[in-house]
């Protein structure tokens, strides 16, 4: 956008509510760096190259600057206007389209001014909420104050009551820190790595523990003792942008959710920017981000233990990109399985892929009543078939051995990520042949002898994908 006046308000909105998809945290959509909207840090320009290069100076994909749909905990959506104070930052972040590298004008509001505008589109209806960011100018600190200065006029002069989401700044001290907790209803400060070595690397100015780790804990410590203010904590980590491994992202996570009261954890997957020291590093892809949401999703809802998540990983460190950590895991237990949906816990149900906390709840209030015995009751509950049926038993089926549904698809995804790793030629992608073929679950008859369950005992039907006769067959090609 070329503004050759003077920007007013509704320039800056423009330029710093941007016209990109909203941040992650809001999301779930493309951001960087602390979450900005990725348009509104770049006033001319373009983020990422090639396929991921993300244009931002299309003013039809947003005719609402700074204006984004988000969704509250409640499940309710409303309006946010998400806006940075200033896209200035004096920080050498490698992978930031925000950072010192990038050669373009900044913007910045006044306090009175961002506030007036915050109020005016409120006044109008048009937005719920705000979403409020910035770039680091002068220091953590200072640029916290003004986010602070700024809410306060909002809350105080004009005695706005309703969402307001803060980022406290990298190294804002503690007296802002809760400044912001009183003022905000929710504060994030952005991890964007897991370790410190690694922030280190990327972001040479930035102290993970000091900077980053210190402000969680004490908004944590604020969230704990006091009966208002701010209700929890959010952060963000800029996926790949370390080279760092799945398996360092949930460790640090893990820590996040157990030690504080966090409320979510966002992955957007690093994306090259023009003029960084990283712009020819490759994008990160977007499968990995989606696993990582899985992952998390296993950890903070489903309550999965550590010791059951880290079967997830491969030797590597890396969740598959072929199948979803809960199948993963599944076939890391088979054993386990398949299991009567009639006789075992909340718990072991939330094991079965494609039954989540839902569903779950449906078969428990179902089989009160009735002993479920076939798919199209299960479906009708809102169990994935396709993804379920390997690790499900009915009344009147013999349950085979786990041993027998220990397919090797797991170590087989082990051995692909070595063989990449170490530059060797890759194996036959069995994973997803065989992924493919045990989505195709109406092939199987019953027969006298045995329950026709993939991996059951005895002879196995002629035509069954999981008869290992099939399967050779069907990795020749
Ligand atoms: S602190 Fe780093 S990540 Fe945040 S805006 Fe500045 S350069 Fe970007």
């Amino acid at each position: 956008m070329l503004i050759k006046r003077t920007p007013d308000r509704y320039d800056k909105l423009q330029i710093l509510g941007g016209m990109a998809a909203a941040d992650d945290i809001l999301t779930g959509g493309k951001a960087d760096g602390h979450g900005h909207t990725v348009n509104a840090k770049f006033a001319a320009g373009t983020v990422g190259r090639g396929p991921n290069r993300i244009a931002y100076s299309d003013p039809g994909k947003n005719p609402a600057p700074g204006i984004y749909k988000a969704s509250m905990p409640n499940g309710k959506k409303i309006n946010l206007m998400r806006v940075m104070f200033t896209d200035f930052c004096k920080m050498d972040c490698a992978y930031c389209p925000n950072s010192i590298y990038v050669p373009r004008k900044r913007y910045a509001f006044k306090r009175d001014e961002l506030a007036d505008t915050f109020m005016e589109l409120h006044g109008r209806l048009a937005v719920d909420g705000l979403f409020l960011s910035s770039g680091i100018a002068g220091d953590g600190t200072k640029t916290t104050q003004h986010l602070v200065e700024t809410v306060e006029i909002i809350r105080k002069k004009h005695g706005f009551k309703g969402y307001i989401h803060m980022k406290v700044m990298p190294g804002a001290s503690r007296e802002l820190v809760e400044k912001a907790h009183r003022l905000g209803s929710r504060l994030s400060v952005n991890i964007e790595t897991p370790e410190p070595d690694m922030m280190r690397r990327i972001s040479p100015h930035k102290d993970l523990q000091q900077d980053i780790l210190d402000p969680m804990a004490w908004i944590n410590d604020l969230t704990r003792e006091s009966s208002g203010g701010a209700v929890g904590q959010a952060t963000q980590f800029v996926v790949g942008a370390a080279d760092e491994s799945d398996r360092q992202i949930y460790r640090r996570v893990d820590q996040m959710y157990a030690d504080w009261n966090l409320k979510r954890v966002y992955y957007p997957p690093f994306r090259p920017a023009r003029h960084t020291p990283m712009e020819e590093k490759p994008p990160v892809h977007s499968g990995r981000e989606h696993r990582l949401y899985q992952m998390d999703w296993l950890r903070r809802v489903y309550q999965f233990p550590t010791t059951e998540i880290d079967l997830a990983f491969d030797q590597s460190g890396f969740l598959s990109l072929e199948q979803d950590p809960k199948t993963v895991i599944a076939m890391e237990n088979l054993d386990a399985f398949p299991m009567d949906l009639n006789a075992v816990s909340k718990d072991q149900l939330l094991r079965i892929p494609g039954i989540g906390p839902v569903s779950a709840g449906r078969i428990i209030e179902n089989r009160r009543q009735h002993s479920i015995d076939n798919w199209r009751d299960l479906q009708a509950m809102g169990v994935v078939r396709k993804r379920a049926w390997p690790y499900v038993v009915f009344p009147g089926q013999r349950p085979p051995s786990g041993k027998q549904l220990r397919l090797d698809m797991f170590g087989e995804a082990q051995d692909r990520r070595a063989a990449e790793s170490a530059g060797a030629a890759l194996p036959p992608p069995i994973s997803s042949k065989l992924a493919s073929i045990m989505e195709q679950p109406a092939a199987y008859t019953t027969t006298p002898d045995h329950a026709c369950i993939p991996g059951s005992k005895g002879a196995m039907c002629a035509g069954c994908p999981i008869n290992p006769a099939s399967l050779s067959a069907n990795y020749k090609n």
